[in-house]
């Protein structure tokens, strides 16, 4: 059989070729991937010089590139397409990865090599860069447990098996989840829904084969159902539901799931030497400390509940007229809209239609234009692995930059969310290599494809990380582009949320999709005006899901958890609002347990708000939201990825550390003077 993987590419760019890889070329390619791997390691560790940094760190930078390469292509098509053939690869492949990793990670031997080389680094004259790449790859082997004994080590690596297995699992449960269930909707029905939402209804009605209407637990539809349903029984239905994602008992339960991935989690921390999993996972964060992480989130947590009375009491007015005297979860959104409307006179349907997906992604692009010389060409030339996706080439004058895919709209099989992704990152240790990054989200399908100006700040942020992707101008591969800090990640992303309510471009995108005219002025002050409005709840259901993250990873012996019980006792001490839901239940928190990417990290959001808000007033104080002077030490800091310490990189960009002033004023919950 012929595997594209062993062949080189020949496409625009060097773009996987997406028309000819099928699942079944993933296991060859991933068993050559990891054997030439292990062939390079062994290399290394067999040259009989001493170690020096390029026979050493510069020959493991240069290692395992086929793997990677698959890796990448694999871990973006399993998230964005998902289907069967590719959801079994996945949990075939996934502790043979695992322990693959540990093989490379607990090596004695290139341990060895690498200790001494950072044993001696005092005396070695290197680049900053370079410093930097030593010392991040010699604490990267400590954390991993290569300077454990041997019976360590061990536990080590069938720790990280066993985790592997847990996280897919535990991912694919929730998949499971979101694709069973549905609500269909007869005409009936549709009480309160605006065209969008019957849109978005029929679409999904459509994809599953079925006549007439229906509710999936895409947050993309069932949000504005929630929002806008006048039907009370349905909203009910449908977001017990939608809180119910991996709580169902049978194969695909996930509540039985966490307690042994927390625990596996706190042993390895143990082994480590760190008291618990939270201390072990903010010892390698800008924050530091769970105590540090403990006192942000206190201070807006209190604010927060302050603001909420106030909602709540402005809510049940305006649900005392339909007879209710109290609210549940699945009221909130409902009301808060009729308020938004009765006060603000914006209502969500009608700013909608001046929220058209190509020109709002048009919109993302030329803010890159105007800010960093970017521009983008369309290359419907290239092939893509679904039909939906368009490619583009990003330049800068002359220079190519990348290539952007766009992967807008929901569908069956595809990962909840949004995110950014990377199939090819930037690197020039052996001349230089452009990135390959994706953006998905997951907005209704329709024609045309309206945005939420929630989903349109979505498009906006994972645009953001997009840039901080191709931007990158490192020289090693482990510094590029988004490999920063986790409570960094988000800065870049956060940062540029920020042009899309600049009423430049507003005034330019925000076209009704029908007459081409621009959002009207009045429209568009009230939709500045009530950006405010409802950040009591925003923060209150945003803040409860760090904290249980953060309390969950800080428990001392999570084995005996009951996390039901957990859940519900967290939130009564935290003084949790009855008819707020958390983000993120526990039994489908993704950030957390299908990866350990956000664990003990999910309130690397909140860090990264105080940064935006903070650094988005470089722009603000300039009077000139395109500042070419704030531009260009904002572009510094996208190119740098890694390669520098994030304080010292903002620092650099803004001229001082942050403070969470900016923040506070920008959700509306500063305390009034
Ligand atoms: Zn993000």
């Amino acid at each position: 059989m012929t595997n594209p993987f062993f062949e080189p590419w020949t496409t625009p760019f060097g773009a996987p070729p997406f028309d000819r890889i099928r699942a079944e070329h993933f296991p060859a390619a991933f068993d050559r991937g990891m054997a030439d791997n292990l062939i390079e390691i062994e290399a290394i560790t067999a040259n009989p010089m001493p170690a020096d940094f390029a026979n050493t760190i510069e020959a493991l930078e240069r290692s395992g590139g086929l793997l990677t390469t698959v890796g990448a292509v694999f871990g973006n098509l399993v998230a964005s397409l998902g289907d069967d053939g590719l959801q079994q690869v996945e949990r075939d492949y996934a502790p043979k990865l695992a322990a693959h990793g540990s093989k490379v990670s607990l090596n004695p031997a290139l341990f060895a090599r690498v200790a001494d080389l950072h044993g001696r680094r005092e005396e070695l004259a290197m680049a900053a860069d370079a410093r930097r790449l030593l010392e991040r790859t010699y604490l990267g082997f400590v954390r991993s447990g290569a300077a454990l004994d041997g019976p360590a080590k061990t536990r080590m690596a069938e720790i990280s098996e066993r985790l592997a297995t847990l996280h897919t699992d535990f991912g694919q449960n929730v998949l499971h989840d979101e694709r069973a269930w549905h609500l269909p909707l007869a005409e009936a029905d549709l009480a309160g829904l605006p065209d969008f939402v019957r849109d978005g209804a029929a679409e999904a009605a459509r994809e599953r084969g079925l006549d007439g209407y229906a509710i999936t637990l895409s947050r993309s539809l069932i949000d504005p159902f929630l929002t806008f349903s006048a039907r009370r029984d349905l909203r009910e239905i449908a977001y017990n539901s939608w809180i119910a994602r991996g709580t169902h008992p049978g194969p695909h339960d996930n509540m039985a799931l966490i307690p042994e991935i927390l625990a596996l989690r706190a042993e390895r921390a143990r082994l480590l030497g760190y008291a618990l999993y939270a201390d072990f996972r903010l010892a390698d964060t800008m924050a530091g400390t769970p105590d540090a992480v403990g006192r942000l989130t206190g201070e807006v947590w209190q604010a927060a509940l302050l603001r909420v009375d106030d909602e709540r009491a402005a809510l049940l007015r305006m649900a005392g007229a339909d007879g209710l005297n109290a609210m549940a979860a699945w009221d909130w959104r409902y009301y808060a809209e009729q308020v938004r409307q009765s006060e603000y006179a914006l209502d969500e349907a009608a700013l909608k239609p001046y929220f058209v997906f190509e020109n709002i992604q048009q919109a993302a692009f030329d803010t890159a234009t105007r800010l960093f010389g970017l521009s983008f060409a369309a290359r419907p030339d290239i092939a893509t692995y679904h039909q939906d996706v368009r490619a583009y080439a990003v330049s800068e004058g002359d220079r190519h930059i990348g290539l952007f895919l766009s992967d807008p709209f929901a569908r069956a099989g595809k990962r909840s969310g949004a995110w950014m992704s990377s199939y090819r990152e930037q690197q020039s240790l052996d001349g230089e290599i452009r990135p390959i990054i994706v953006n998905n989200n997951n907005f209704a399908k329709a024609s045309p494809a309206l945005l939420s100006f929630d989903d349109a700040e979505t498009l906006f942020h994972e645009f953001g990380h997009a840039l901080h992707g191709l931007l990158s101008d490192v020289r090693y591969p482990s510094q590029s582009g988004t490999s920063v800090r986790r409570d960094f990640v988000e800065f870049p992303s956060q940062v540029y949320e920020h042009w899309l309510s600049v009423p430049e471009t507003l005034q330019a995108y925000a076209r009704h999709h029908a007459s081409n005219d621009p959002l009207p002025v009045a429209l568009m002050d009230r939709l500045l005006s009530a950006r405010n409005f409802n950040q009591g709840f925003a923060t209150i259901e945003y803040t409860a899901a760090a904290i249980l993250d953060m309390d969950l990873h800080a428990h001392p012996d999570p084995a005996s958890l009951d996390i039901a019980a957990f859940e519900r006792e967290t939130l009564a001490r935290i003084g949790m609002p009855a008819e707020i839901g958390v983000r993120h239940r526990p039994p489908h928190f993704q950030h957390l347990f299908a990866g350990a990417g956000y664990a003990a990290g999910y309130y690397s959001y909140l860090w990264a708000e105080v940064l935006d808000a903070d650094g988005f007033a470089a722009f603000e104080d300039a009077g000139d939201p395109f500042d070419p002077g704030a531009a260009a030490r904002l572009k510094l800091v996208l190119q740098s990825g890694d390669s520098a310490d994030p304080m010292e990189l903002y620092v650099g960009f803004r001229g001082a550390a942050p403070g969470t002033a900016a923040l506070l004023r920008n959700r509306g919950l500063a305390k009034a003077s």
